[in-house]
């Protein structure tokens, strides 16, 4: 192994499985100083609402935090285009001295007379300033539901109020308030896909397959949702959750306060797709569903694993690190490298919780550096010492692999391609070879691609 000059907080190390040579320690608030590559309680709440896309979006902050938009994000619509705008009260000094709650209800009131088309669903985010200044945004927004007839739904996200895990819990606790009056409907046959975003279009790839196998898609939550196909959701049979770190307490509340039983599933990697494919069918309890579920999922398979065969030889003997959101992902990952022949030498997470960093634990190999919340050193040292090919991660981890003149994946929510799926599997193949294979890196490193 190599050596590296940058050492880890001591506060830090128990968050890194090979520094003290036993479990992960996770799901805690990030540790002062250490630079986390974790994002904000009220951004961990807008990955979640965003996608909705006829839904409109206050910012009740300073401009700054408004910044997290559309533009950064991937989640594509097959209809309305409303959530590519973002509005913010732009909180100024004296807003701060005086308090911001007139400018918040003065922005609502603005958006219902000019925005087109009329809003029905506004969501309002509180940020850092606001849980400071104590403006009282929920009586804002019941006053404006009230004048205006349309859902207006509070999301009190301080950014200090906790980690990004609390920020996805808000805005499921939203989506329960805009689903409570719709939660009388009688169930029909069909599922409602949760934690899957519509990156890339992965959310009408899932649909599709699920459609071929004669089982209705009934909402996605939130991948190209709207109001009014959120409103239909209480009347699912089934719940399937593929992001487990945002949409877990969700599916619980909708077991038990509206009655929608829900499964795990990832539809990262073949495996993975094929098994979650087949426990949603099994889970709907309908012979035909299950046995069109194994057609399915035979006959893709056997389409796509020779194609993936190709990628073995010009793959043997790199080596992968992973950085991502939730560890449901990173553990599809490891299992996709290993189906591609790639050892994992790093993997970590932003959100991952005890049971998935004990499956992550329970995939590695002896010497794989498992880490929680990490940071841009944590990461660099890491990777330098592991000697890894390549780094798959989001838009904070890009400019990291590219000045260790790393090869690199995006699986966050700003990539054009879709990873999903059987076709998604072939795209991430694919991506990996080109990425770790360019001629670039013999310039960069001083190594052979
Ligand atoms: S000010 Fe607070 S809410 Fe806004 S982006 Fe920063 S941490 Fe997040």
């Amino acid at each position: 192994m190599g050596t590296s000059a940058l050492s880890v907080l001591e506060e830090r190390k128990s968050s890194i499985s090979n520094e003290r040579g036993r479990g992960v320690c996770c799901e805690r608030e990030s540790v002062s100083g250490a630079v986390s590559q974790r994002a904000c309680v009220y951004c961990g709440a807008r990955v979640v609402l965003n996608p909705i896309t006829d839904a409109y979006h206050i910012v009740h902050g300073p401009i700054g935090c408004a910044s997290y938009t559309w533009d950064i994000r991937g989640s594509l619509s097959s209809d309305a285009d409303v959530y590519r705008n973002s509005f913010s009260t732009d909180l100024r000094e004296t807003d701060i001295v005086f308090g911001g709650a007139r400018k918040l209800a003065a922005a609502i009131d603005e958006l219902m007379e000019k925005a087109r088309p009329a809003p029905r669903l506004i969501f309002v985010y509180a940020t850092c300033i606001v849980g400071v200044i104590g403006d009282d945004v929920e009586a804002v927004c019941r006053e404006a539901e009230r004048k205006h007839g349309a859902r207006c739904i509070p999301v009190k996200a301080p950014g200090f109020s906790g980690t990004k895990t609390q920020g996805y819990k808000l805005a499921c606790d939203a989506i329960m308030a805009l689903l409570g009056p719709h939660r009388g409907q009688p169930k029909r046959f069909g599922v409602n896909i949760l934690g899957d975003y519509n990156l890339a279009g992965e959310m009408w790839i899932i649909k599709g397959y699920l459609e071929q196998i004669g089982i209705p898609a009934i909402s996605g939550i939130t991948g190209d949702s709207t109001y009014e196909s959120l409103a239909r959701a209480p009347s699912a049979a089934l719940n399937v959750v593929q992001c487990a770190g945002s949409s877990t307490y969700l599916a619980e509340r909708m077991r038990d306060e509206m009655g929608v039983p829900w499964v795990n599933v990832s539809f990262f990697g073949v495996e993975d797709t094929v098994a979650s494919i087949l426990r949603v069918a099994d889970a709907l309890g309908s012979p035909a569903a299950s046995a069109g579920a194994r057609e399915f999922t035979a006959r893709r398979r056997a389409e796509v694993l020779p194609l993936l065969e190709r990628y073995k030889p010009r793959l043997a003997g790199k080596r992968a690190a992973i950085f991502v959101g939730g560890g449901f992902k990173a553990i599809s990952l490891m299992r996709q490298f290993k189906e591609l022949g790639v050892k994992t030498v790093v993997v970590g997470t932003q959100t991952g919780r005890k049971e998935e960093y004990e499956t992550i634990g329970s995939l590695a190999d002896s010497g794989t550096v498992i880490l929680d919340d990490a940071n841009p050193a944590e990461l660099e040292r890491f990777m330098l010492e592991t000697r890894a090919d390549i780094l798959v991660g989001g838009v904070k981890e890009r400019p990291l692999a590219y000045k260790l003149g790393l090869a690199f994946c995006d699986h966050n929510h700003e990539r054009r391609r879709p990873l999903a799926g059987f076709e998604g599997a072939l795209c991430f193949a694919e991506e990996i070879h080109k990425s770790v294979r360019s001629p670039v890196w013999r310039h960069v490193k001083g190594g052979a691609s």
